[in-house]
């Protein structure tokens, strides 16, 4: 049997992260017909196959082929924490003593996952835990495909994650090749079927990646990560705004790029005592929105040991809504989830929290 594995090519082949015409194409050699490749894939990312001998519809010759000459990079948590809301934060190894995190939250119509796109990250925004570790690496689209299958693996019989959002560790724009795979895979009706429209990127604004997420023909949703309104605050709670583009790039984007039908961009805006918080703030802010479809959803700051800032009071961050509101634009307050296992937006650091409950070590 001739092989297709290229020359190079490090073998066992992963067959985690590739498309059905891919392993289609890696099977011809083979004498495999084309259809062989969707097979696999479905086995794969619909049946969660641990095996290729768990593959029974292929002719037994070509599962003791790929058994010899492939692997399936399955992923598992090494720790999984209980919170008493009902989310759960998967922690899983990347090597080096290092961690990173997905955080399940069931909720009555969806099951949402949020899931990290790199370990650590280099965007630096200073309201972030993760930021604090620095940028440690990518993970491959098979690590993060892995973090769906993972959480999946944890759902009741009958459930699946329903939700996919990117705000988990690293900034998903700046790993985009590998996280647009994953995207392909995620969204695939032969795969893990996760609605497009329900699977979210969210960047703090690589402006010049944006055009390849909008262009990529996926139909995923992209949220904007904002905490400020002036060029001067932003550029000091995220530097990365300072590399690229200002509000003003950020919004000349944000009104050219050719959303799908009935789509819009979520703004995702963290509220902090005394930065960006103000009713003048909300009244920029609304006049930004104006020039471009989305809705907005006002993340009050959630504190870290350490943190540098301050969750504002109940009153400012109502005032701020309301100024949105009032102007007719879309806002909601998110309640946050998983504030007991440090699994809340800008808490993750690849770590559980004494609070939290672990279900699982390994
Ligand atoms: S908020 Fe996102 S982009 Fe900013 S440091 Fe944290 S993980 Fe990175």
């Amino acid at each position: 049997m001739s092989s297709p594995i290229a020359p190079g090519e490090a073998a066992p082949l992963d067959l985690f992260d590739r498309l059905p015409d891919e392993i289609g194409a890696l099977l011809k050699p083979m004498g495999a017909p084309p259809y062989r490749g969707m097979q696999v894939f479905q086995w794969i990312h619909q049946k969660d196959a641990a095996s290729f001998e768990a593959m029974t519809n292929l002719p037994q010759d070509l599962r003791e082929w790929l058994t010899t000459n492939a692997r399936l990079s399955r992923l598992e948590p090494v720790e999984v924490l209980d919170s008493a809301d009902g989310s759960r934060k998967l922690l899983f190894d990347a090597g080096g003593g290092r961690r990173y995190s997905a955080v399940l939250m069931p909720s009555a119509d969806r099951v949402t996952l949020c899931i990290s796109s790199q370990v650590g990250c280099r965007m630096g925004c200073r309201f972030c835990l993760t930021a604090t570790l620095g940028f440690q690496r990518n993970l491959t689209a098979a690590e993060i495909v892995g973090q769906v299958h993972a959480a999946g693996r944890l759902l009741p019989a009958g459930s699946r994650v329903s939700n996919v959002v990117f705000m988990g560790m690293g900034e998903p724009l700046d790993n985009l090749d590998a996280v647009m795979r994953a995207v392909r895979i995620i969204t695939h009706r032969e795969g893990l079927k996760v609605a497009p429209r329900r699977t979210t990127l969210s960047t703090v604004g690589l402006l010049d990646r944006l055009p390849e997420v909008v262009e990529s023909g996926t139909g995923v949703s992209i949220a904007l990560s904002l905490c400020a309104t002036t060029d001067d605050v932003r550029g000091e709670v995220v530097p990365a705004s300072r590399r690229h583009g200002n509000l003003q790039a950020l919004v000349d984007t944000l009104v050219r790029l050719p959303l799908p039908h009935g789509h819009s961009f979520t703004i995702e805006y963290t509220l902090m005592a005394g930065v960006g918080d103000s009713v003048d703030d909300a009244r920029r802010l609304s006049r930004m929105l104006a020039l471009f479809p989305n809705k907005v959803n006002l993340i009050p700051f959630n504190p870290w040991p350490g943190a540098p800032f301050q969750r504002p009071s109940d009153a400012a961050i109502e005032a701020f809504r309301r100024v949105l509101a009032d102007k007719n634009h879309r806002v909601s307050v998110r309640a946050s989830r998983g504030l007991d296992i440090g699994a809340a937006c800008g808490q993750l650091d690849g770590k559980g929290l004494p609070g939290g409950t672990s279900s699982r070590e390994g």
